[in-house]
């Protein structure tokens, strides 16, 4: 393990500054980063632990139906919290499906955004795509756990279960960066390319810093639905997991986690399908199977596609899709 420095800032502006330097990375409760660290497959010289600014912890509903998460709002929040999850109930089951209680009540909302991919052979210092090497370890090895998404270089899968309902949420990441520069993202877009770049899983530029989670009003109420499919009952990272809803005005929105190195969203023609109603089981079973037409899956994790049909039968039915509700 290397040697690293704390840095713990109280003001955006001198987290900006720390983190725009060489060898920095922002911190929150640190439950992947300290052993990404530990296991020699994250290399720094100074952590910058950002729960002090100024609003990191801030959960805000707005009254017009939207909110702000502030990214260092803990996991174990975002499952408790009441007025969250009577708008966003998708959200707090996904947050209440990650780890352990102690791991939920250390980790952030911005922490479990960044984490790095889940492969065994990156954690365990193999020089692959994504530990400096020129092609993907996994994909000749064992690779029952990973992506089935097909034509990328790293065929890991992304963890986050919290990123999974944002999707479906239509949820924004709002980001700071150096000189005092915000913008915002869509959750997708976070992990643009995470597959075919070899240093990092988010498209966050150096010095960039998650501030916050945006929820928009039009995405609170309606029905929602959460499932996480894993090998064991107990805690462990999502084999499949899905997010969907049916909003207020009738849309539907559907996401897969566990399926490549982001949250992946469903196509958009059979979301609408979905949203018509009506839908009689074989309809059902034939546009599950028509949302998993693009993955590629590798030699053996071919039952993944199998799994992800399930998940989404089960959620077209809990949307209400057989009676059109
Ligand atoms: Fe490396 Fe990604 Fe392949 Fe795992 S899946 S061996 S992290 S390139």
């Amino acid at each position: 393990m290397t040697r690293f420095t704390y840095h713990r800032p109280t003001t955006l502006p001198e987290a900006l500054v720390a983190l725009d330097e060489p060898g920095s990375r922002a911190i929150g409760g640190g439950t992947d980063l300290l052993p990404c660290i530990e296991d020699g497959v994250v290399r720094l010289t100074r952590v910058v632990d950002v729960r002090a600014l100024p609003g990191a912890a801030d959960l805000t509903l707005h009254a017009d139906g939207s909110a702000r998460l502030g990214a260092g709002v803990r996991l174990s929040t975002l499952a408790e919290h009441a007025g969250l999850s009577a708008r966003y109930p998708m959200l707090a089951d996904a947050a209440l499906a990650v780890g352990t209680p102690a791991l939920r009540n250390m980790g952030t909302l911005g922490g479990n955004l960044g984490q790095r991919m889940r492969c065994w052979y990156f954690r365990g210092g193999v020089a692959c795509f994504k530990n400096g090497g020129e092609r993907c370890a996994a994909y000749a090895g064992e690779h029952e756990y990973h992506g089935i998404l097909g034509d990328v270089s790293c065929h890991a899968v992304h963890p986050s279960d919290v990123a999974v309902a944002l999707e479906a949420l239509d949820a924004q990441v709002e980001i700071a960066g150096p000189g005092g520069a915000r913008r915002t993202c869509p959750v997708a877009e976070l992990y643009a390319g995470a597959g075919n770049d070899p240093h990092k899983e988010l498209t966050l530029a150096g010095g960039e810093l998650i501030t916050a989670v945006l929820l928009p009003a039009e995405a609170a109420g309606g029905a929602q639905h959460w499932e996480k499919v894993m090998q064991r009952g107990a805690w462990d990272f999502a084999l499949i997991s899905c997010a969907a809803a049916r909003r207020t005005d009738g849309t539907v929105r559907m996401a897969l986690g566990g399926v490549g190195l982001g949250p992946w969203r469903i196509a958009h023609s059979v979301e609408e399908d979905v949203a018509s109603g009506g839908l009689d089981e074989d309809s059902i079973a034939a546009l599950a199977e028509r949302a998993m037409y693009d993955t590629v899956p590798l030699e053996r994790n071919g039952y993944k596609v199998w799994i992800a049909q399930a998940v989404l039968r089960r959620a077209m039915r809990a949307l209400g899709a057989q009676d059109g509700a």
